[in-house]
């Protein structure tokens, strides 16, 4: 079984296990091909081996087993830089061999922490330097063999080329991600614009009345006082019209139900019809119909309501091969006139309109301007 955590290695730290491996091996192959017949004691060559071949795979199974593997690959890398001092320093700095281990060790700290770790790099690796000289001795031996040379040139180019390369697969990953997100977005937006309308079609089914489009009672009795407030301090007159259809029980028996229906749509368009943009039409109920005409004098909606009256009872009405002669009845209240509040409005044009039936149908009825002390506000005190 394996002791790995079952997490992929992080980027970095696979990185550098690659990078490091691969270019410290070349430097124990430089270092053993200039120095091999030299009478270096065993440990020294010890010491180079597991600095140069043991230590990066150490500090592979380190970093994996680590809670936080990046953390703790960039502590490694800040030793590395120590560890390339010593050594160069140690070896009496052969120039290639330094030159390629000090910009390997100050590419990779400057590479994750900038210019601070640039510096970090560089201030390493001269307490690296320092520690070798205080341990062994200064030494200064620049040359090195062709051969170790021309190793050191390619394991250098190799590391640069790894190192370009890690940054390229990275930059290749973010613009994939930053494309996967700008994707998303978009489909974010999308579907929020879609919301939003499905929101207000929503609120407006909710305030409409299915059978003919007009607004409903709800929707009524939410704006009516508002709209009375309004009024009220913009010192304009509201008047209302209750319509209710005459004998229409009659037009349900006699032509069927779908007959009836249609009439009520007929009835709901000649409402809706020519009305301003400030008007509310609506279904009040079965076939009654109420129009909430903000700033209309009472004069003018009396003609209204005459109008609508006269319409329709001119009009032969032809619905699935019946001709039908409609005529209805109105109730026309005001406000100031009729009262202050909707509840007494509404009352008011009732009341009229229940005079208009009662006085024969087929006409309009005006509101009597005196109070109805019975009758209850209909919007809350707080609105009034
Ligand atoms: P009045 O002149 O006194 O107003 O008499 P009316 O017959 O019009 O009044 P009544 O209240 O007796 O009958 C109203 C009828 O309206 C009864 C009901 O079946 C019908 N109605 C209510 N809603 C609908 C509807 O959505 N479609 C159809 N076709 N009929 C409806
Ligand atoms: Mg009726
Ligand atoms: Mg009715």
């Amino acid at each position: 079984m394996s002791p790995f955590p079952s997490r992929p290695p992080h980027w970095v730290v696979r990185m550098n296990y690659r990078n490091r491996a691969v270019s410290w091996l070349a430097v124990m192959v430089v270092v053993a091909w200039q120095w091999w017949a030299e009478p270096w004691p065993w440990f020294w060559w010890l010491g180079l081996g597991f600095q140069f071949v043991l230590y990066p795979q150490v500090a592979y199974v380190l970093a994996r087993l680590a809670d936080d593997p990046l953390a703790f690959e960039l502590r490694t890398m800040t030793f590395d830089s120590l560890a390339i001092g010593f050594w160069v320093a140690w070896l009496g700095a052969p120039l290639w061999l330094a030159y390629a281990l000090c910009v390997c060790g100050a590419m990779s700290l400057a590479g994750f922490k900038g210019r601070r770790g640039l510096l970090m790099s560089a201030l390493l690796q001269a307490g690296g330097a320092a520690l070798a000289v205080l341990l062994h001795g200064f030494r200064f031996q620049p040359d090195l063999a062709p051969g170790p040379t021309a190793l050191c040139m390619l394991a250098l180019s190799g590391y640069l080329l790894a190192f370009a390369q890690g940054a390229n697969e990275r930059t290749r990953k973010l613009h994939a991600i930053r494309m996967r997100l700008t994707d998303s977005e978009r489909a974010l937006q999308r579907q929020l614009a879609e919301n939003q309308v499905l929101q207000v079609r929503l609120s407006e089914q909710a305030n409409r009345d299915s059978l003919t489009g007009l607004f409903n009672r709800r929707f009524l009795d939410s704006t009516l006082g508002r709209e009375l407030i309004r009024c009220q301090r913009e010192g304009q007159p509201l008047a209302l019209i209750v319509i209710d259809i005459d004998h229409f029980k009659k037009v349900n028996d006699n032509a069927g139900h779908p007959v009836g229906d249609e009439v009520l749509r007929r009835v709901a368009f000649l409402l809706s019809h020519d009305s301003r943009a400030s008007d509310v039409v609506c279904r009040h109920g079965g076939e009654e119909f109420l129009l909430m005409l903000p700033n209309m004098p009472l004069a003018t909606a009396l003609q209204r309501a005459e109008h609508y009256r006269e319409s329709l009872a001119s009009t032969t009405l032809l619905i699935e091969g019946q001709r039908l002669r409609i005529t209805l009845s109105a109730g026309v209240a005001s406000y100031p006139e009729h009262g202050q509040l909707p509840g007494e409005l509404l009352a008011a044009a009732d009341k009229a309109l229940y005079q208009a039936k009662s006085l024969g149908r087929n006409r309009v009825e005006l509101a009597q301007s005196d109070r109805l002390p019975d009758s209850e506000p209909t919007v809350p005190a707080e609105l009034a």
